[in-house]
This record gives structure tokens, C-alpha cells and sequence, in this order.
């Protein structure tokens, strides 16, 4: 390919409206421009690194015995009726409805579509077990497009999905999938770590995630993870031991009786702790969420916070927030109070918006004895409360805690530590979730008819891609690794005017394209300095200059990975770079 001919606009600046370094880059470098929030034009340079990695994809899919289809993009109201998702499927979920007013969405995911595939075409316990996936668009009305490619409402995705007799075959299968997986990763040149998950909207039970370890802001998760062991899980499913890291913290307080004092403009467990003159962990904390439009109040050890997903869970819900002040007043109206954030407590509060008042308490406030809480009424506390006499421990108690660094490793009781991480791939075992309720189901040996065991396995093509940017740039550009590089390498003549320039550069990049390597060259009559920056830019793996040294037989090979330049013959450059393609 010629660079003059090549279809891409790099930018001099970075684009304004991009916060994430993945962003910046591909914008700037010509790879993708802006339909729409969330929406981008994937240019020929995109395309081609997009492309790389769906055949990396496709051939360990392929290896691990999948089988490739595909379903539609634009799928029937119907089937999201049979499963149930229809009504719990957020705003996400982008419905549209045809000429003959019958409701429609865009796919998001296609647990429904595969599982009608499955019901009308594995009749027989000899079918199976099947693993089927295709490669896609998807469309979620994301909340908060952003990030670029990392969180767009339009991106493309692999998902597969099993289905087998047994558990102990899904088990089996999903084992296969996290070894495709780990090799998948690999070859795309990105280190990844396979961690525990919450299973949200997708459901079922036992997930894991398989992050891209950054500390750049691109990542989304939080990671808590063991040096000692294998442990590792997205921060809304770790866990961790408490035991260990409580010794010495004061979890009984020193009143007589209990009593309720004064505590004015105590908004905060700081501003309480300070006025107090007690450390957080004699605090019961209360705070106030809605679920799925409901109430629900989460009590916690004060020096602790709330994991949303964790208590959204334990309560069963799909949609969860912090309650608005506003609403906060009003719940305490209808009951019968007058306070405000800061004051709030379980004892008297019955119901709101015509639902009772759920109240889930976490594990910290267990065993705290003589502690304070908030008690409804303003610029007062309870203190020296117990449960069961003066406040009721709710029924449901369990682990809804935000884990912290430090705290210990559930497995081997080392302390945790935490990293930040972007999700590429999900895996997950669905179980019956979707087989039973669409009543897809075959016939066992022995002619009865049961429902498949399912699973479902994701990866994020085009975050893939963006989040390998995030993991291989600097300052002048990507550095993409050899695997998924729109082209293996740039030859650049740095004077298209020279002759003997002019012909070894061709020679080389005629001797590379024979050989099967992706390669351009840059024919454009411009200054050295803007070939080099685009080239840096743009993230060629391998340059090589051609200039004046071609005097003395040598010309620059440049390796961008590492910007390390070293002087050689023109076929010894192409002989570097075919070996190296030669061993992808
Ligand atoms: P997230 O938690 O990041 O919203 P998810 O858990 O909803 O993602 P899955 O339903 O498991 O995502 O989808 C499988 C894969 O698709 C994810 O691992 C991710 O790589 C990719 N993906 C999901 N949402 C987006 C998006 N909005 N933009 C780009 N890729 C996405
Ligand atoms: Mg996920």
C-alpha cells in the first residue's frame, strides 16, 4: 500500500472531547471518526486491526470445536417475552417498533435468539453437547457512552454459547472456553488476568471476567487480587477475611445504657466520629437505596462502604441507586419523622412509595455491641444501642462490603491488593436460566424430555482493540503489538526525490509484500519529520529508513515497541521482519 493512497487523516491534536488514552490515539492516528455518541466509523486502518483480531478469535474458537453463525442484529419482541427479560432488561435495551406497530430491539447480547436455534434444531441427546458462536454488532443504550471504543452503544462482539446435558459438561466446556480464552488474549499481545464476577443482567451463577491490567483510567473495574495464590475478582464479587484485619479495632462502645444524645450537624460518620470523640467501627451506618423503585436501607459498620452490586443481589433486584435528599425527607414524612442524610436509622421506618421498607444489614455490624446509629430524629443519635433491645438486626445479614486493599485473601489469608482493570472477555455459566423458561429442551436417553445446560462467553472485539492501545502507546503514538497491527511494517524513503532512496526502499517493500508481509510505503513527497511522526503515530511495528546512509549499503530499522534503531543492510531489515511474521 502507498501512503499516498492510504485513506487516513491524521489529526495535529488530540481530539477534545476524549478522556481516555485509547480514544485519543485512534482518533488522532485516522482510525475511527464519531457517527453519534457512542457511535464511530471504523476507517480501513480500524478495520484491518479489528479484522486480525476476529481471526485470531475465529481460528481458537474453531480449535476448541465451536462452530461459527450468524444470528440477526434486529430481534422479535417475543422471544425477550419467553425468557422474561422483556421487563427487566433496562434502558439498555433499545426497543423499536416496525411498520405494523410490532415491538422490536437491537441485539445487546443473544441468549434468546440461540436458545429458539437450539429448541428447533437439537432435538436429540446425540446432538450435543453444541457449542455455537457468531461475531457481531451489538447495540446498549449505554447511560454514559464514553471512552471511545472502550464503551461504545454500537461495538462488535464474539459470543458463544454451549449447550450440554450435564453440569458437570458445561463445567467442562466453560474450562475449554477459559483456555481459548487465555491463548486468544495472548496472541493479540495483551496480558489479561481471569478473575471472579457478579453474573448481572446475562444471569446465572459461577462467572469470570478476563481483565486487561491498566493503570490508566480506562479501567473500569477494580481488581482485587492475591500475590500468594490464584485468587483475583472484580471488586462487586470479592470477598474477603475480616477476622485477621479487625484485631485491635474497637467494635464495643463504652456507654452504660443507652441513651440518645445530642449530636448536631453530625452529616458525616467523620463529622459524628469527631464530635463523639469514637473511631467509625462503633457506628452503625445506615444508608438509604432504591431498588427497582423500592426502599432499601443498608446497614453497615461505619468504617466500611456499600459494593451496590453485592446488596443489589442480596436483594434481587436489576437497577440500584442511592437515594436522592429529596426522597430521604420524604420517606422520613410518610413515617412519621422529621430528619435528614446523616440521621437516618431502621427503627420506625415501615414504608415508602407503597412499598415496605426493605432492610438489609452486612456483616460488619454483626457482633458490634454498645454501638451508635441513627435514630430519625435530627441532630440526635442512639448510642449504647444493642440488637435486639433497642434496634432489631434485620433478617437478612450478609456480605454487601466493598472490599479494601489490605484486607485478606479468602483463599490463603495473605492481604489483597488492588489494580485497575478493563473487561475484555466474560464467560458464564447460565445453567437453565434461559433453556427452562423458553422450554428448550431434548430428549435424554432414556426418551424424557430435559431442558439444556447452558453457557455464554463474550469477548469485546473492538474493546480488544482499544484496550490494546491502552496497554502498547507513549507520547508520539500506538505501539500495537505485531499480532493485530493494521500493517507489519512502513518503509520510508526519506527523500522521495533520491533516486537510489527511491529504489531500495521499493526493492524492500516489493521483497517484503512477496513474502507475505502487510507493508507500506511512504511515497509521499513530504519533510522527513511529519513521515516519521505519522508512522510513530499510527503505530507501524517495524520502519524502516531508507536514506542518506544507504550511501555506505545500511539502512535505520526501527522497532516501535521499544524506539530502539539499529543500522543494517536493506535484506537483513526485510529478513527481520518476515521472521518475525513467519513466527506469529
Ligand atoms: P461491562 O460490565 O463492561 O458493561 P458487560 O459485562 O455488560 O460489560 P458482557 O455482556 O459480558 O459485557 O459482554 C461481553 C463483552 O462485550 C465484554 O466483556 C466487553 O468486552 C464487551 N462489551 C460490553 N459492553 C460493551 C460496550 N458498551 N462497548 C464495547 N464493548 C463492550
Ligand atoms: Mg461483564
Amino acid at each position: 500500500m502507498k501512503m499516498s493512497k492510504l485513506f487516513v487523516q491524521t489529526l495535529r491534536e488530540f481530539p477534545s472531547d476524549a478522556e481516555v488514552i485509547s480514544h485519543k490515539m485512534l482518533v488522532r492516528a485516522g482510525y475511527i471518526r464519531k457517527l453519534t455518541s457512542g457511535v464511530y466509523n471504523y476507517l480501513p486502518l480500524m478495520w484491518r486491526v479489528l479484522k486480525k483480531i476476529e481471526n485470531i478469535v475465529r481460528e481458537e474458537m474453531d480449535a476448541a470445536g465451536a462452530q461459527e453463525l450468524l444470528m440477526p442484529f434486529v430481534q422479535p419482541k417475543e422471544l425477550w417475552e419467553e425468557s422474561g427479560r422483556w421487563e427487566v432488561y433496562g434502558k439498555e435495551l433499545m426497543r423499536l417498533r416496525d411498520r405494523h406497530n410490532r415491538e422490536m430491539c437491537l441485539g445487546p447480547t443473544h441468549e434468546e435468539i440461540i436458545t429458539s436455534i437450539a429448541r428447533d434444531g437439537l432435538k436429540s441427546y446425540k446432538q450435543l453437547p453444541v457449542n455455537l458462536y457468531q461475531i457481531q454488532s451489538k447495540f446498549r443504550d449505554e447511560v454514559r457512552p464514553r471512552f471511545g471504543l472502550l464503551r461504545g452503544r454500537e461495538f462488535i462482539m464474539k459470543d458463544a454459547y454451549s449447550f450440554d446435558m450435564t453440569q458437570e459438561g458445561l463445567e467442562k466446556e466453560y474450562a475449554n472456553m477459559a483456555q481459548a480464552y487465555t491463548k486468544i488474549f495472548k496472541r493479540c499481545g495483551l496480558n489479561t488476568k481471569m478473575v471472579q464476577s457478579d453474573s448481572g443482567a446475562i444471569g446465572g451463577s459461577v462467572s469470570h471476567e478476563f481483565m486487561v491490567i491498566t493503570d490508566t483510567d480506562a479501567g473500569e473495574n477494580d481488581v482485587f487480587y492475591c500475590d500468594n495464590c490464584d485468587y483475583a475478582a472484580n471488586s462487586n464479587h470479592a470477598v474477603s477475611k475480616l477476622p485477621g484485619v479487625n484485631e485491635g479495632v474497637k467494635l464495643t462502645g463504652d456507654w452504660k445504657t443507652a441513651q440518645i444524645v445530642d449530636t448536631p450537624n453530625t452529616h458525616s460518620i467523620e463529622e459524628l466520629c469527631d464530635f463523639l470523640k469514637i473511631p467509625p467501627t462503633l457506628i452503625v451506618k445506615t444508608l438509604v437505596y432504591i431498588i427497582d423503585k423500592k426502599p432499601v436501607l443498608a446497614l453497615i459498620r461505619g468504617d466500611k462502604q456499600v459494593e451496590e452490586t453485592k446488596l443489589m443481589n442480596a436483594f434481587g433486584g436489576n437497577d440500584i441507586r442511592i437515594a436522592t435528599a429529596g426522597e430521604i425527607e420524604e420517606m422520613m414524612a410518610v413515617n412519621g419523622f422529621e430528619a435528614e442524610k446523616g440521621f437516618i436509622g431502621p427503627k420506625g421506618l415501615k414504608e415508602y412509595n407503597g412499598y415496605e421498607i426493605t432492610v438489609i444489614a452486612d456483616e460488619t455490624v454483626k457482633e458490634m455491641k454498645n454501638f451508635v446509629i441513627g435514630i430519625n430524629q435530627k441532630d440526635k443519635h442512639g448510642v449504647g444501642y444493642n440488637w435486639y433491645s433497642e434496634v432489631e438486626l434485620p433478617e437478612t445479614v450478609t456480605d454487601i462490603r466493598l472490599v479494601e486493599a489490605g484486607e485478606l485473601c479468602p483463599q490463603c489469608g495473605k492481604p489483597l491488593k488492588v489494580t485497575r482493570g478493563i473487561e475484555v472477555g466474560n464467560i458464564f455459566q447460565l445453567g437453565t436460566k434461559y433453556s427452562k423458561p423458553m422450554n428448550a429442551v431434548y430428549l435424554d436417553q432414556n426418551g424424557k424430555t430435559q431442558p439444556y445446560i447452558m453457557g455464554c462467553y463474550g469477548i469485546g472485539i473492538s474493546r480488544t482493540a482499544a484496550a490494546a492501545v491502552e496497554a502498547h502507546y507513549d507520547e508520539h503514538g500506538i505501539k500495537w503489538p505485531l499480532a493485530i497491527a493494521p500493517y507489519h511494517a512502513i518503509v520510508i524513503p526519506v527523500s522521495t526525490k533520491d533516486e537510489e532512496q527511491m529504489r531500495v526502499a521499493n526493492d524492500i517493500y516489493t521483497t517484503l509484500k512477496k513474502h507475505g508481509a502487510e507493508v507500506v510505503i511512504d511515497d509521499r513527497d513530504e519533510r522527513a519529520g511529519v513521515k516519521f511522526k505519522d508512522a510513530d503515530l499510527i503505530g507501524f511495528p517495524y520502519q524502516i529508513i531508507v536514506g542518506k546512509s544507504i550511501s555506505e549499503g545500511n539502512v535505520e530499522f526501527k522497532i516501535r515497541e521499544t524506539d530502539e534503531k539499529t543500522a543494517m543492510k536493506p535484506e537483513e531489515a526485510a529478513e527481520v521482519v518476515i521472521t518475525a511474521i513467519n513466527n506469529l
